[in-house]
């Protein structure tokens, strides 16, 4: 089968090998869409920290199973999606029914290899079936659950002003979600493109550039209060300590971002609020479940979102100007 290996950063190649065996437990998956995301630009760019190369990327992923093993609900040819946050199942984490942070969890496509293959097999627990969404719907579910899990981390309600920094896919997910909350939602970015295709296409009432005039507006928003629950999904380590200045008296602040960098603010100013400061990291099979229904409801644009694609084969070629601002990728998907 065609596999696409990043030997080191900046290059990709294809490779033949063997389709793979199954081991007991597992499904055989016949893929068939790879959503391309921020990690997978990272590991092109070798600025992903914790990955040794060669590695095969691609963890947003959709297909057929090929073959179910014995007392499986799935059956060949059944649509399916992957929860690829393959957790251990035993650590105090997974025990306490947070799988999503796993004390050792590995990432397909990132601390192992992933699904820029043909043939994929995992163990049945983290392969669900995708009935009544579309293939390439289902490559574009995790990211969604990713934002979808950070608004539920932030508890958001209708009543509240919601700040999202970042206009990438992740921080869009978290404006959508928080929408359909009913909050009162701004996102605020460096990208005039992305900040009017929020505006614009995905019905998200305020997208402001990040320049001088930015905090008069965000207070003027807010009627000088600043915002209950601040979403931070710009990769920034900047931008993730200014976050906290958004933060109103009593609000949240939910970092979803990660960088290899330590974050400091003032606690004065973080104590007068009673702020709470909350990580989200990754996702669960509920939340995977939750974007589902809501895609299923019409009630998220995906269209909107899947701006580029390319068969595998051609992922090679493509991929370096997929990562160029000016190609304008929300999210590129490739096809197998
Ligand atoms: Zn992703
Ligand atoms: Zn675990």
């Amino acid at each position: 089968m065609n596999v696409v290996v990043c030997p080191r950063p900046g290059t990709l190649l294809i490779e033949q090998r063997p389709v793979p065996t199954p081991a007991p437990g597992e499904v055989l998956i016949r893929v068939r869409r790879v959503g391309m995301c921020g990690t997978d630009m990272h590991i092109f760019r070798g600025v992903q920290p914790y990955l040794t190369y060669p590695r095969v990327m691609g963890h947003e992923v959709s297909g057929e199973v090929a073959a179910a093993p014995a007392g499986s609900k799935l059956r060949p040819g059944d649509p399916v999606y992957v929860v690829p946050y393959l957790s251990c199942g035993k650590c105090n984490a997974c025990r306490k029914h947070k799988p999503n942070c796993c004390q050792a969890l590995e990432v397909l496509g990132v601390h192992r290899d992933g699904a820029l293959v043909q043939y994929l097999c995992l163990p049945e627990r983290f392969v669900f079936s995708a009935h009544g969404i579309t293939l390439d719907e289902a490559a574009m579910v995790e990211f969604l659950a990713i934002g979808a899990h950070a608004v539920s981390r932030g508890d958001v309600t209708a009543d509240q002003h919601v700040l999202v920094c970042g206009s990438g896919p992740i921080g869009i997910a978290c404006a959508l979600f928080s929408k359909l909350r009913g909050a009162s939602v701004t996102v605020v970015d460096i990208r005039s493109e992305r900040l009017s295709l929020c505006r614009d296409q995905l019905g998200i009432e305020r997208a402001f550039r990040v320049d001088a005039d930015m905090d008069a507006r965000l207070l003027a928003t807010t009627d000088g209060n600043m915002f209950d629950v601040v979403f931070d999904a710009t990769g920034n380590p900047e931008a993730m300590q200014r976050g906290f200045s958004y933060i109103a008296h009593g609000g949240t602040y939910v970092l979803v971002s990660v960088v290899n960098a330590d974050i400091t603010f003032s606690d004065p100013e973080f104590h007068k609020r009673e702020a709470r400061l909350l990580a989200s990291r990754n996702a669960t099979a509920g939340d995977f479940e939750f974007v589902i229904e809501c895609i299923r409801a019409g009630k998220i644009p995906v269209a909107h979102l899947r701006t580029h694609s390319a068969p595998l084969a051609e992922l090679p070629a493509k991929l370096a100007d997929w990562i160029k601002p000016e190609s304008r990728v929300i999210k590129a998907v490739v096809e197998c």
